[in-house]
Order: structure tokens, then sequence, then C-alpha cells
């Protein structure tokens, strides 16, 4: 993808900047770069992102709330965002497949699961046990009520939002029903909602504004809701870099909680994100593992690990070893082994501090 770039806008140092610079590798003079068509909107006087008393106010409320976590979480993983209403069932078919595929070779057919999350939970071993809890995600208008029906179980949260890929599902009704789910127990954050231009056919950027005008519309009254409703939000953002830095700047308060999942956008997004939203997270999923990935895996080290959260996005993007399979939270372990190896850190510090942004963004 094309991508162009110009460093126009000197930004007063900020504790966030100081933290980050040697990581962010500037020099003394900090410039950030700044996507072409946002610079000109600057220029021609775009409305300012809202003020700074709800900035305050929402950091306040975040640290007061923030209970310490207790020592029973060391060494274990919250998936913080996953589609179990499509894991569970798609596991199931997957366990009947492999035992067919077995029979027929004259082995022992292994273990089958039915389509039952609890059934699916107490079958995880090993690292993958050591999953805490999920953020899973609701993002189109006929699944919410499915995506919903989980949260009766224990350790499991939720994130309601129309996902850009179902934009035109936004009418009245979608958003009357967003609002009255942000009021349900658990449902810990807005989202994923976002922009997603990759055109299936080109595999390239879609063109069509039409669909780019409605993506954004929608992208931008999720933005005020959340902002409104103090929600974290998550975003989905896929060959839509300059777009997206354009809207979120344009709608969030620079300290509004931000989960950006399954980043896989270039490094220059990344530090533009970390540097304009002090409370702004990146998340990995096993695209890290990949070995045709290696641009994510960069942008993994570029990232100060306090600002990096752990998710599988499952049922989609398996890590090795099991790309191809399905994805599930559990697989989380080895997204986090990925990680701890890119940084050259240990697992259990990845786990810890990933751990505690978890609490940060979403508070659990
Ligand atoms: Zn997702």
């Amino acid at each position: 993808m094309t991508r162009r770039f110009g460093l126009l806008v000197a930004v007063p140092l900020t504790a966030v900047h100081v933290n980050f610079l040697p990581t962010l590798r500037r020099s003394s003079s900090v410039a950030r770069p700044v996507f072409g068509r946002k610079a000109s909107a600057k220029s021609s006087g775009a409305p300012a992102a809202p003020t700074t008393g709800s900035r305050r106010s929402l950091s306040g409320r975040y640290k007061e709330k923030l209970k310490p976590l207790e020592k029973e979480t060391a060494g274990r993983f919250v998936d913080t965002h996953c589609h179990l209403d499509k894991v569970i069932p798609r596991l199931s078919r997957q366990s009947h497949e492999d035992a067919r595929r077995a029979k027929a070779k004259g082995l022992a057919p292994p273990r089958q699961m039915n389509a039952s999350y609890k059934e699916w939970r107490d079958s995880l071993e090993g690292s993958e046990n050591d999953l805490e809890a999920c953020v899973n995600i609701g993002c189109q208008k006929a699944d919410l009520e499915q995506a919903a029906s989980f949260l009766k179980y224990d350790g499991i949260y939720g994130a309601f939002g129309i996902h850009p890929l179902h934009a035109h599902d936004w009418d009245d009704e979608v958003e009357k029903k967003l609002l009255a789910m942000m009021t349900m127990q658990k449902v810990v954050a807005w989202g994923e909602c976002g922009l997603d231009y990759f055109d299936k056919k080109t595999r390239g950027q879609v063109k069509d504004p039409k669909l780019r005008g409605l993506q954004r519309k929608v992208f931008a009254k999720q933005m005020d809701l959340a902002v409104s409703l103090k929600k974290p939000l998550v975003v989905h953002t896929r060959f839509a870099e300059e777009d997206t830095l354009e809207l979120m700047e344009k709608h969030l308060p620079t300290e509004h909680p931000v989960h950006v999942h399954c980043f896989t956008s270039s490094n220059t997004l990344a530090q533009a994100l970390l540097e304009r939203f002090s409370s702004l997270r990146l998340g990995f999923t096993g695209v890290v593992t990949f070995k045709n990935a290696p641009e994510v895996q960069e942008v993994v080290r570029n990232t100060p690990l306090e600002r990096i959260l752990l998710e599988t996005d499952s049922p989609y993007m398996a890590p090795e070893p099991f790309r191809g399979r399905i994805a599930h939270p559990g697989h989380v372990s080895y997204v986090a082994d990925k990680i701890a190896s890119l940084k050259g850190v240990s697992r259990a510090e990845v786990l810890a501090t990933c751990r505690k942004s978890t609490r940060l963004i979403y508070g659990i």
C-alpha cells in the first residue's frame, strides 16, 4: 500500500513522549509523521478534538475505580478480543472432522466436542488452561444477542458495536439496542468498530467513496457515543490508516481508553496512535507468529510492552503451530511466547504487564 507521509507538526514533549522516546527512536526535536490529507484538513480548520474537561474526568474515573490485581492473576492471561459465538460451533465441527479423518486412516479418533462453551473450557490443558477471562465481541446486528448470551459464564465480559464491514447494519434501532447493552453488567467496552477498506478482489484499497463514507459516518457516530458514555473503545482498522487516524483525532479525547485490536497496519500508524492517545493499547493476535508477517513483528519490537494487549480475534488467525485450524482464546499463550521472544523478555513479564494493561483499559 502506498502511504503519503510528511514530517509537518512539532509536538510538545509530554510525560508520554518522554517515557517512550527510546522506543520511538526519536531525536531531541520530536516531530510526528502526519498523513498528507489530515495535514491539509488541519490547516483548513477541521474541528478540534473533544475538550480537556472530559479527558480529566475520564482518566480520574479510571484511576479511582481500578483495584490492584490479585495474586491469582500471576501467570494467567486474558483474551482481550474473541468471537466465541463463532469459535465454539467451529471447534465442534473441526473435532468431528478430525475424528472422521482419523477413522478413515484406521487411527483412534481424538476427543469429539459438542458445541458447548463449558465443554470447550473444560478441555483446555497445559499453558492454554492459564486462560483467566475473555472479552467477547458482538459486532453485527444479527449476532448481538448470540454474543451477549456468553456473558452468563464466569470470566466472560462483552464488547458490542458495529463492525465496519457491517456498517450498513447501522440504524436507530441498532443504536438503541447498543445503548441498552452498554448498561449491562460485564459489558466493558464499545466495539469493535472502525474502518476496513480492504478489497478482496483487488487485494488493495476499496475506492468506492460511498462505501468509505458510510464506514466513516458509522465509525464517527460510535466514537461519539463511546466518549459520551465514557466506555473504552475497540477499534478495527485495515487498509485505512489515514482515515483512521484523522477520525480518531477528531472524535476521541487524547486520554480515552482505546484498544486498536489485531494490529496489522504500519509502524508509522502504530507510533502516531501511541503518541497521540496516552491510554491507547495495540492488540496483537496469532499473526505475530506468522513467518510472513515481519512488519507486524517490527511493530511489536517498536511498541513498549506496557502498550500491548494480548488477544486472538478467534476463530480467525490461529497462531503457529496451529495455522489453518480454528483459533480459540487458549491460543493467547502462544501469542505471549512470541511477544516475549520478540522483545527479549520473559513470558512471565509479558503476562504480568499485559494483564495490568487489560485492567487499565477494560477495568477487569
Ligand atoms: Zn474481532
